[in-house]
């Protein structure tokens, strides 16, 4: 697979500080914000600081560092909220996974029974 980051993506933009987000937690390696048209009562995103544009990308090319940092801040995000009676994570990836942000985030949802998993 060829992976190609493209800089000028909303979540670049936010991690320079171009746009403002609201942020829940942060660390060397990651960024977790709310949302901006949440769909649950708990929708975080958590995205690598790094340069990845997808799941598959951060996978196969993301340090241990770096990898250690992302998931040190989704264990940071499902701690201080409302999802102890469960949640949904999400990576939507390229076209067929309907990814609008070529920026690798991973959505926490929950707050809510969320229903099945993919909508027919
Ligand atoms: P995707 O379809 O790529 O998995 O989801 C992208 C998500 O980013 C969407 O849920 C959308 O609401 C969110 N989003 C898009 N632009 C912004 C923004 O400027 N700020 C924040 N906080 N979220 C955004």
């Amino acid at each position: 697979m060829d992976f190609h980051y493209d800089d000028q993506n909303i979540f670049a933009k936010i991690l320079r500080g171009e746009i403002p987000n609201s942020t829940v937690y942060e660390n060397d390696h990651a960024l977790a914000f709310h949302d901006i048209q949440p769909q649950a009562p708990v929708h975080i995103l958590v995205i690598p600081k790094g340069a990845y544009m997808s799941l598959d990308h951060f996978a196969a090319h993301a340090t241990p560092a770096e990898q250690a940092g992302f998931f040190a801040a989704i264990t940071a995000v499902c701690a201080m909220s409302d999802v102890g009676s469960g949640f949904r994570a999400i990576a939507n990836t390229r076209a067929h996974g309907a990814q609008e942000v070529p920026h690798f985030h991973m959505h926490i949802l929950g707050g809510r029974p969320l229903g099945p998993m993919l909508a027919m």
